[in-house]
């Protein structure tokens, strides 16, 4: 068994789905389970309809017109969709009327995306001929805790889900990014969560591998959007991908990461536009041959916070005392570096830092700066190359780069780097050029 995700850029135009289509044919020996997210920019656009039915009644039309002429396109029936759509129109009128939209409502507006692609793409899959049925994720059993918009799955699902799909006959086409919490609310995994729903299923079901369809030929050596001559990789390590990941290449979600180490299932990302490159494949072992540094990622929206304290530091219980206020107002620390008489740490948290910077206060001087970026560079071969490190600092500073913190994790496979925003580009370019020439 083999599960195979879609992405939304895969399945933008009926043209997509039909290419979509026969790579799934193609593969049908190797019992598929297909995985998919909502149609290309549907889910920015559901988001923007939630956030404007909060000014005045908003019509669907653009998601209306978008689904239809895929539907036409794709020799399918208008009216498949029509019940999702009026439940959708509904839903918005009620935001408008109340005025209010709650994270758990948000959910419930972004799940139509993946709602209405999955049903599209089973039908299609039926109109050439094969048996197929969509699927949404807690109908198999995908169960969350109730933390709206980055929901975590609960330990339940994994039987259920295995147990579930035992008794599907049918190829199925599961929702990516959506489930449900155990009181029957709808929940997201967080933008970008069907590559998670990918590998939560992968690893309920055991499978043989678990196949990230998207639009360019695997992980690259940096993000193609900003590095136009990255190359395709053909291998990474799980603790590589797992720290790209993390540091922002938007190619997989981090979490989607977890599930898959735990049952060792290898990861390919392959491009749905390209489907006889060999894309990366992403396995559970070490650093193999090749360059120390395998890619660079960047992670932009964080913000930085120095505390500085000259009384404390040097007590016992500091940290501690530090880090219970960054815990109790839910604040995802990121970087720390630690000096003397002064902790920084980021964080990319979108919460008002107001609190956590009041109680910090009453015992160190706090100063907060939005408006940085992490640059991370990754390899097994990090590890080994005690050089990469100054050369990585070297690189920065011939490029007119600040670097504000760095930080090397204690597995030793990345260096990450804070620095502003505006100069993100411009350092993860010279890195490029420094590690893998042009
Ligand atoms: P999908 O619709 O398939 O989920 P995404 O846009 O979420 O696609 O992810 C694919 C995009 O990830 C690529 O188009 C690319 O711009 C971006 N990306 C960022 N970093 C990398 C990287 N290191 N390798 C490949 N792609 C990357
Ligand atoms: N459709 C969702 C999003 O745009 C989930 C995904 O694409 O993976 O974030
Ligand atoms: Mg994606």
């Amino acid at each position: 068994m083999i599960v195979m995700k879609f992405g939304g850029t895969s399945l933008a135009e009926a043209e997509d789905i039909r290419k979509v289509t026969a790579l799934v044919r193609a593969r049908l020996p190797e019992h598929p389970v297909v995985v998919v997210s909502a149609h290309a920019g549907v889910t920015n656009e559901l988001d923007r309809l939630a956030r404007a039915a909060l000014e005045r009644a908003t019509g669907i039309v653009g998601i209306r017109e978008r689904h239809l002429r895929i539907l036409r396109e794709l020799d399918l029936p208008a009216d498949l969709v029509e019940d999702l759509l009026r439940e959708l129109e509904s839903l918005l009128t009620g935001l408008s009327l109340v005025r209010e939209l709650t994270p758990r409502s948000l959910d419930y507006v972004h799940s139509f995306g993946e709602l209405l692609s999955s049903r599209i793409v089973a039908a299609r899959f039926r109109h050439e001929g094969i048996a197929a049925r969509a699927i949404p994720s807690w109908d198999l059993g995908l169960v969350t805790d109730g933390n709206f918009g980055g929901a975590h799955p609960q330990a339940e699902s994994w039987p259920r889900i295995r147990r579930s799909l035992e008794r599907v006959k049918e190829l199925p086409v599961i929702t990516g990014y959506i489930a449900k919490d155990r009181d029957g609310n709808i929940t997201t995994l967080g933008r970008s969560g069907s590559d998670y729903t990918a590998s939560i299923v992968g690893a309920a079901v055991g499978a043989g591998e678990i196949q990230i369809w998207t639009d360019v030929s695997g992980v690259m050596t940096a993000d193609p959007r900003i590095v136009p001559g990255a190359r395709s990789l053909p291998r990474l390590s799980f603790a590589e991908m797992s720290e790209l990941a993390y540091y922002g290449a938007r190619v997989i979600h981090p979490s989607t990461m977890i599930p898959a180490v735990e049952k060792k299932i290898p990861i390919r990302v392959l491009n749905t536009h390209a489907p006889e490159h060999p894309g990366t494949v992403v396995l559970d072992d070490g650093p193999g041959e090749g360059p120390a540094v395998r890619s660079i990622a960047q992670r932009r929206g964080l913000t930085l916070i120095s505390v500085v304290s000259t009384r404390m530091l040097l007590q016992h219980g500091f940290m501690a005392r530090l880090f219970d206020v960054f815990a109790r107002h839910e604040v995802v620390v990121d970087m720390i570096s630690t000096s003397e008489i002064s902790v920084s740490i980021t964080t990319d948290s979108k919460k008002d830092l107001t609190p956590v910077v009041r109680e910090l206060s009453a015992f160190a001087d706090v100063e907060i700066e939005a408006g940085k970026a992490i640059v991370c560079v990754v390899g097994e071969g990090i590890r080994t190359s005690p050089d990469t490190a100054a050369d990585i600092l070297d690189t920065l500073r011939r490029a007119a780069v600040v670097t504000r913190m760095i930080s090397m994790g204690a597995t030793g496979i990345n260096v990450s780097l804070l620095v502003a925003e505006e100069a993100v580009e411009t350092a993860v370019r010279a890195l490029h050029r420094a590690f893998f020439g042009s």
